[in-house]
């Protein structure tokens, strides 16, 4: 079967807006076991449109358009599908009492151009928009399966979730492809690829997937040509090999995994944040029910507050310097006390794209570490702009958090040369 997206938006060609809808749509499709032959961008233009659309329902018998869907001037998609499918745009009454009812409920007045929401071609049919309010357009003619989803990404996700892959599977298009991921964090690339290639059974394919500091790895199966049984073996081999650097499968987040290993324990968390400012503690505070075992971030940017706050000996930062291994060491032992926590990781940094030295570069950070038995510190070493090595530190700090949790440290430190005590 071919299947093929059209992103409408000049927005997007004009380099404004990143198509992240086709990202999720193909990612979604893979998964549902239906790869996609072509992706088009076209501008909000009737007439570029209407050629576009024209060719792909002739060829493809599956096709997914997102934007255009509103009640602006530029929205053009529902006009331009009734006069390519060569049908009527006809009012529906039923669509614009339930648009009229959104609009009541968010106490907003419907303006009238808004009406053209319910404006709908023949036989088509509208799809629910239950994060928004412009209504998706299904059509399915003799040879082709037609949806138009808002070009919102999260109205989008939501309608091609619950209404587009539901209908897909029910029409036997979809669902032939069982899929398993595992997600793994330290381990490079080309390490896990070493591992996983001669652990694949019979018929099981693999993608790697990386994201800084962690590889994503995506096994697969045909379902209708070989045994799952095969995919499932192959996952717990992997799974073992893996040990301690799978933190989850599917969807789960290194937070997650981090938060559910502390309620396990019943350990409270709190963090010194420097080169991070924050963004470990809201990683954290993205958990639902993370606040049974996180205490709070201190945010010591200035060298004041690591010393007024958190207690980092002035002799500490004059001889070492607020990014050493030591200032990290008590810049967590500090949070770990104010804040009451059970463990405390603590980072401090050099995050660029200035501030750097010989002998304390871009991307130099030390990660520090305290429980009731000791504190430690490590050091690494990250490359890329500010925003890279944000990221990235957040990922290792909260690597080392779940390492230190299932006393496995000793992984940290082996191995990588690059990596050492503080
Ligand atoms: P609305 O009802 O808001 O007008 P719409 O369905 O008409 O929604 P557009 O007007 O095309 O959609 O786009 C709405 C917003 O979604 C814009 O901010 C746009 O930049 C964004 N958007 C549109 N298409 C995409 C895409 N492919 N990827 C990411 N964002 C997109
Ligand atoms: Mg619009």
């Amino acid at each position: 079967m071919q299947a093929e997206t059209v992103a409408v938006g000049t927005e997007i060609l004009a380099g404004h807006t990143l198509d992240a809808n086709f990202s999720v749509i193909a990612d979604l499709l893979a998964r549902e076991g239906i790869a996609l032959v072509q992706h088009t961008v076209v501008p909000d233009e009737r007439e570029a449109l209407g050629r576009v659309l024209s060719r792909a329902l002739e060829r493809s018998a599956l096709v997914i358009m997102t934007g255009g869907l509103g009640a602006t001037p530029d929205d053009v998609t529902r006009r331009v599908m009734a006069s390519a499918l060569g049908r009527k745009l006809i009012f529906r009454e039923p669509l614009l009492a339930t648009l009229r009812a959104k609009f009541e409920a968010r106490g907003v007045t419907m303006s009238p151009a808004a009406e053209a929401m319910a404006l709908v071609p023949s036989g088509v049919q509208p799809l629910e928009n239950r994060v928004g309010v412009a209504p998706g357009l299904f059509l399915r003619t003799d040879r082709c399966f037609l949806f138009a989803l808002p070009g919102v990404p999260a109205e989008m996700r939501q309608m091609l979730v619950d209404e587009v892959v539901p209908l897909l599977r029910r029409e036997n298009l979809a669902g032939r492809v069982r899929s398993e991921t595992l997600r793994t964090v330290g381990v490079s690339e080309t390490a896990l690829a070493e591992w996983v290639m001669p652990q694949l059974g019979e018929g099981v394919r693999c993608s790697f997937l990386p994201a800084p500091g962690r590889v994503d790895l995506r096994l697969w199966i045909r379902e209708s040509e070989r045994d799952v049984r095969e995919l499932e073996a192959t996952v717990e081999r992997i799974a073992e090999r893996l040990g301690a650097a799978l933190y989850g499968r599917g969807q789960v987040a290194l937070e997650e995994s981090v938060v559910a290993l502390l309620a396990e324990r019943g350990l409270t968390l709190g963090l010194a944040e420097s080169v991070t400012g924050g963004r470990v503690g809201a990683a954290v505070t993205r958990v639902p029910g993370s606040s049974r075992v996180f205490r709070g971030t201190v945010t010591a940017y200035d060298n004041r507050v690591k010393e007024a706050v958190l207690g980092v000996s002035a002799a500490t930062l004059q001889s070492f310097g607020a990014v050493s291994g030591k200032t990290a060491e008590e810049m967590a032992a500090g949070a770990r006390r104010i804040l009451s926590a059970d463990v405390a990781i603590s980072t401090t940094g050099i995050a660029g794209p200035g501030g750097g030295s010989a002998d304390k570069p871009v991307g130099l950070v030390y990660f520090g570490m305290s429980d009731a038995r000791r504190g430690r510190s490590l050091r690494d070493h990250f490359g890329g702009d500010r925003d890279t090595v944000q990221e990235r530190c957040v990922t290792v700090a909260l690597n080392m958090l779940r390492l230190l949790l299932l006393d496995r440290l000793d992984l940290l430190w082996s191995g990588e040369r690059r990596r050492q005590h503080g």
